[in-house]
């Protein structure tokens, strides 16, 4: 019993050295929830430097499910359920949802009022799919994104989809919305971090996780779409900030590397194969 004691004292001692006394780390889990997958019949759209002319690629729409503690975070939610089941042809985009998230939640035993937060990387539709489903929870976006989604004009050239959050924008439900700006510790304990990433959409981010067993994770959302994205440096047609993208692309890389995060690129295959199938997860 001494010992044990002895042991806390000190535990909390050096805590106030390192400056920073947090609450003992939550239990934290990360799930991985498949949220559709598409081939990009036309690759090019990948590099606005004019590469991959004449290639496709298969790329897959993950979503992630997070548990801090008692409440549950759902990182991108994925496809419209227009896509379900697919195939859906738009141009060269082949297009195909196979399971929503709320049917993939009750594997587990959870209901889609259980979800209390969802969080976008970015209104893009095929990481806002369905938002909507999650009667109980308050959405987190980055204000930069909100103000893009706000400005037709903005919204319009740059896809991003205002008429996804109606129930959570449209009707000015704010109460429902946690709005961050930039850099953000979710819960304040350092397990959930979130990254400003600003080019693909001007509201982008990651997330950085602190797991208690498997170390560090950085969700990209869309800062890269792919492997080569990232090593190759390339910006899709469509971003909205070519300079910005490539600013974006260090910052995260620094944090990666500070960090030892495992780097998990949300639209690339092979990434999302270190990670266990559901309901397997991470901890
Ligand atoms: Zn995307």
């Amino acid at each position: 019993m001494k010992q044990f004691i002895t042991s806390l004292a000190f535990a909390a001692l050096s805590a106030t050295a390192a400056g920073a006394v947090h609450a003992a780390a939550p239990d934290v889990r990360m799930y991985r929830l498949d949220c559709g997958h598409m081939t990009l019949g036309d690759k090019s759209v990948l590099s606005d430097a004019g590469l991959y002319r004449g290639q496709s690629y298969d790329i897959v729409m993950t979503c992630y499910l997070i548990k801090h503690g008692k409440d549950w975070l759902l990182w991108d939610a994925g496809l419209p359920k227009k896509y379900l089941p697919g195939p859906v042809v738009e141009g060269t985009f082949t297009t195909a949802l196979d399971r929503t998230i709320a049917d993939q939640l009750r594997d587990i035993g959870l209901r889609p009022e259980d979800i209390t937060y969802v969080a976008v990387s970015h209104a893009h539709f095929d990481h806002a799919g369905q938002i909507n489903d999650f009667p109980n929870a308050t959405l987190i976006i980055q204000r930069a994104e909100l103000d893009a989604m706000a400005d037709t004009e903005k919204a319009a050239s740059h896809y991003i989809d205002a008429a996804l959050f109606s129930s959570h924008v449209a009707g000015k439900d704010l109460k429902r919305v946690r709005v961050i700006d930039g850099d953000v510790d979710l819960f304040g304990d350092g397990t959930l971090k979130t990254i400003h990433t600003p080019g693909h959409t001007p509201g982008s981010m990651a997330l950085l996780l602190k797991l208690n067993t498997a170390g560090y994770y950085a969700l990209s959302g869309d800062q890269w779409h792919i492997t080569e994205s990232h090593e190759r440096q390339q910006v899709p047609v469509w971003n909205y900030d070519h300079q910005q993208t490539i600013s974006s692309g260090k910052k995260l890389d620094n944090v990666i590397a500070q960090t030892r995060a495992t780097l998990v690129i949300e639209h690339e295959p092979v990434d999302n194969r270190k990670l266990p199938a559901f309901p397997r997860f991470l901890d």
